[in-house]
This record gives C-alpha cells, sequence and structure tokens, in this order.
C-alpha cells in the first residue's frame, strides 16, 4: 500500500482517471483540454452565484459530446481545472475550492463515494514505483493514464528488477537525469506508440462491445511469433500487430528502452557504493 496521495500530488499535475475523463470517445488531450477549460470557466459563475448548479449541468450537457467507450462508466461533468496554471484536474465540487462547501453532495456518484473513493493503484503500486513516476511525470493526462496504469508500471519494474537482480532504489533513479529521461520515455508511449489499435474502442487492455469488455490479447500464434516478454505492457498499450515484423519492431523498441535503464541504473548504482 502506498501512503502518497496519489490522486492530488503536489502542485504541478493530479489525476482524475476514476471521474473518467479517458473514457470520453474522443480523449485526446487537446480536447479534454478544451472540455477542462470552459467548465472551469463557467463553473466560476456558480461560484460567484450567478448560475446554479442545475444550469451548470444543463448547459454542459447540451454543449458536449459526452460519448464513452464504455457507457456503463460515468464521465463526471464537474472535472476542471483546479488551478490558474491547469496543470492539475479534478473536482471542481471540492470543498477546498468552494470556501469549505462540499458541493459533491450533488454529484452522481454522492459526496461519500466521490470523497472515499481510493482506486486499486493505491493498493499496488509500490512505494518506490510511485515515487519514481511522481518525480518523472509533470503533466496531469501523462500522470493520470500512468499511473492508473498498474500492469504498465509493475511489468516495466518487474523486467528490470529481474535483470538487475535487485530492487530499484528509487533514490538512484530520481537524482540521475539519464535515468529519469529513459523512464519519461517508457511513460511517454502512452501517448505515442505506433501500434496503438484505432479499429475499435479501446481502453488499454480492455476493448468494448456495447456494455460488454473484455480483455484484448494479442493473437501471436497468427503472427508466427512466441509471446513478447513485454505482453502486458504492449495489451496495457491497446496494440495492434498486422504483422510478425510490427511485433519484432516493438519487441526490440522496448528491449532498447529496458537495456539503456538497466545499463544506466548499473553505473549509477556503482557510482554510489
Ligand atoms: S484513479 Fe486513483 S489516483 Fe486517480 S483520482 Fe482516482 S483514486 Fe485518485
Ligand atoms: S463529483 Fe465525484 S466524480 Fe465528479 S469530479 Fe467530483 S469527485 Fe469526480
Amino acid at each position: 500500500m502506498v501512503h502518497i496521495h496519489l490522486c492530488q500530488p503536489d502542485e504541478k499535475k493530479s489525476c482524475a482517471a476514476c471521474c473518467g475523463i479517458y473514457n470520453y470517445v474522443d480523449n485526446s488531450r487537446n480536447s479534454l483540454e478544451k472540455r477542462f477549460l470552459y467548465r472551469t470557466r463557467l463553473f466560476v459563475r456558480v461560484r460567484e452565484n450567478l448560475l446554479s448548479l442545475k444550469d451548470y449541468q444543463d448547459i454542459i450537457r447540451h454543449r458536449e459530446n459526452a460519448k464513452r467507450i464504455y457507457t456503463t462508466i460515468y464521465t463526471c461533468e464537474f472535472v476542471g481545472f483546479l488551478d490558474k496554471g491547469r496543470r492539475r484536474v479534478g473536482c471542481m465540487l471540492h470543498p477546498m475550492l468552494n470556501k469549505g462547501d462540499d458541493l459533491r453532495t450533488r454529484s452522481f456518484y454522492g459526496r461519500e463515494i466521490c470523497d472515499g473513493h481510493f482506486c486499486p493503484s493505491y493498493q499496488k503500486i509500490e512505494a518506490h514505483e510511485a515515487r519514481v513516476i511522481l518525480d518523472a511525470l509533470d503533466d496531469w493526462y501523462l500522470y493520470g493514464a500512468v499511473i492508473t496504469d498498474i500492469d504498465f508500471v509493475k511489468t516495466f519494474f518487474r523486467i528490470v528488477q529481474d535483470r538487475l537482480g535487485e530492487s530499484i532504489d528509487a533514490r538512484i533513479v530520481v537524482t540521475r537525469p539519464k535515468l529519469m529521461e529513459t523512464f519519461r520515455r517508457f511513460c511517454g508511449l502512452k501517448t505515442s506508440w505506433p501500434f496503438r489499435d484505432t479499429t475499435r474502442p479501446r481502453f488499454g487492455k480492455y476493448y468494448f462491445v456495447g456494455e460488454e469488455y473484455d480483455i484484448a490479447r494479442i493473437d501471436y500464434e497468427a503472427l508466427g511469433a512466441r509471446v513478447s516478454p513485454y505482453d502486458p505492457i504492449f495489451v496495457s498499450l491497446s496494440s495492434l500487430f498486422r504483422t510478425g515484423q510490427d511485433l519484432e519492431r516493438a519487441n526490440r523498441l522496448m528491449e532498447t528502452l529496458i537495456e539503456e535503464f538497466c545499463d544506466e541504473y548499473e553505473a549509477a548504482d556503482r557510482c554510489d557504493h
């Protein structure tokens, strides 16, 4: 169990994944930024008592494309930017933003659920993994996508730790610019992965058909290949490999990244001892 507040860890980033922000069919950074900016400005009028919460909701419902990837998961209209610099996303109904008034009583889930929800990352992500992610990422869009993808994070750490034969010491990683840069490149695959499946609604490892969802497996047999050691990462990245060559390229890309990380870590570790 990690004791860091993963939802709002610092002034430079935050997560609002469980409020449904990645569940819009158009969940690109640009599109979410536009949504949140409009909502944030409109919500100022609620705080100034120029608009009721009901009017706010009606305007948002009328204006926004609410199409969801997975229809059963709610996409909350009250997510907006929490700071002037627009670096943190989160709940605009929270009492800290409303002079102590907890407006979450008006939310779809209700105050208790909104207040008390802690996603599985709190249980599964270990302290050293969280520390490295928090130091590497200062970008709400990428941070939320990474911190909630347990397979993506844990597979990376498992592979590098198996190769190094020791647990990763977060202090070594966060004090070495090269290691941080390599880890950032790994996280950046979330938005730059060239093998992303765009043929059907995907959400990381899941694919959706109406109300139904399943885990999208990679058909290695059809590609004439063995299961990749990076399979959980590839699945998390919503990969679709059309040919064996595509898979080879993906394996090489990941291998280079992991190797670089391990070489840099070993060199840094030697310096420290
Ligand atoms: S998905 Fe997890 S880390 Fe993100 S806001 Fe929700 S509870 Fe916090
Ligand atoms: S009301 Fe609940 S679901 Fe909506 S943004 Fe706030 S915490 Fe998230």
